[in-house]
């Protein structure tokens, strides 16, 4: 069935779990991912970022993720992943997700806490949730990432205080603009890390502390069990997952190729086959040990 961000993480709040954000450039994740939620009997949330449309435009993959979520025995949420402006936010709401991000936190702090304020007035309007990011999640500038529009670098680099989500900031960022949910900085990346992250959890607990909203991890591939475990002890109940689990569909596709001999015939069908499959199981794993299994 098709929920909002708030009720795909009821249960999650509830219990003190995470709910998987995974994000979909085709029909085949979307396949996947809806496929492992209903195995898992979990709720999930299918995330579309902007920087994927000239994979697939918004207006194409939106009915299809619409389609797939209303139909599903588990609650799914559709959810705009890093909304550049008021008008994506604005253009996603009226194409039907129940969900957007506002990520104006390239701009100054004053200037991210008024545009996400006023995407949050006519979300909320209309009965749509809203995330918004405080601090910086940087990209990792190689492979195809969960990607953002920031700044690319390899590692995060630059002063901590600056970069990290400052937990003050974030109590006066939660209660001026009325997000439902927070994505916060603490050492995390998107795509492909190419060092091992240095990261704060600590720094969760702190920003709970000022803050009880659900937070949000971006960057989240290439984490260890315990780290993922631990971000969600400390109150993070929203995990954007993407880069492994396409790099899975990819590792299957090729593993199956090389076994192919020169004079073999090949289907195109057969091959997103291979690639859901392999995706689901990846999407299977992350929500068993998003529900700390
Ligand atoms: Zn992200």
């Amino acid at each position: 069935m098709l929920v909002s961000l708030t009720k795909v993480m009821e249960n999650a709040i509830k219990e003190g779990y995470a709910v998987g954000a995974f994000n979909v450039c085709n029909l085949e994740s979307v396949m996947a991912i809806i496929q492992a939620a209903e195995e898992t009997g979990k709720g999930v949330i299918l995330n579309y970022a902007q920087v994927h449309s000239p994979l697939i435009g918004m207006e194409l993959i939106v009915p299809i993720m619409l389609d797939f979520a209303k139909k599903a025995t588990v609650p799914v949420c559709v959810h705009l992943d890093h909304g550049s402006s008021i008008e994506t936010c604005i253009k996603a709401i009226q194409l039907g997700f129940t969900s957007v991000m506002i990520d104006a936190s390239g701009n100054d702090y004053e200037a991210n806490a008024a545009e996400t304020a006023e995407v949050v007035r006519l979300a909320h309007s209309v009965g749509v949730t809203v995330e918004a990011e405080l601090g910086h999640i940087f990209s990792s500038n190689i492979g195809v990432g969960e990607s953002s529009s920031k700044v690319e670098t390899s590692d995060n680099c630059g002063d901590v205080e600056d970069i990290y989500t400052d937990p003050d900031m974030a109590k006066d960022f939660v209660e001026r603009t009325g997000v439902d949910a927070l994505a916060i900085a603490f050492g995390t990346s998107h795509g492909i890390y190419t060092k091992k992250p240095v990261l704060d959890l600590d720094r969760i607990t702190a920003i709970k502390k000022k803050i009880d909203i659900p937070f949000v991890m971006h960057g989240g591939s290439g984490l260890s069990k315990e780290e993922f475990q631990t971000a969600i002890r400390n109150g993070v109940r929203k995990i954007n997952y993407y880069t492994y689990m396409t790099l899975e569909g990819g590792r299957a596709v090729k593993e199956a190729m090389d076994k192919i001999k020169k004079d073999d015939n090949i289907f195109f069908h057969d091959i997103p086959l291979i690639a859901i499959e392999a995706m689901k199981q990846n999407v299977i794993d992350a929500i068993n040990i998003f529900s700390l299994k």
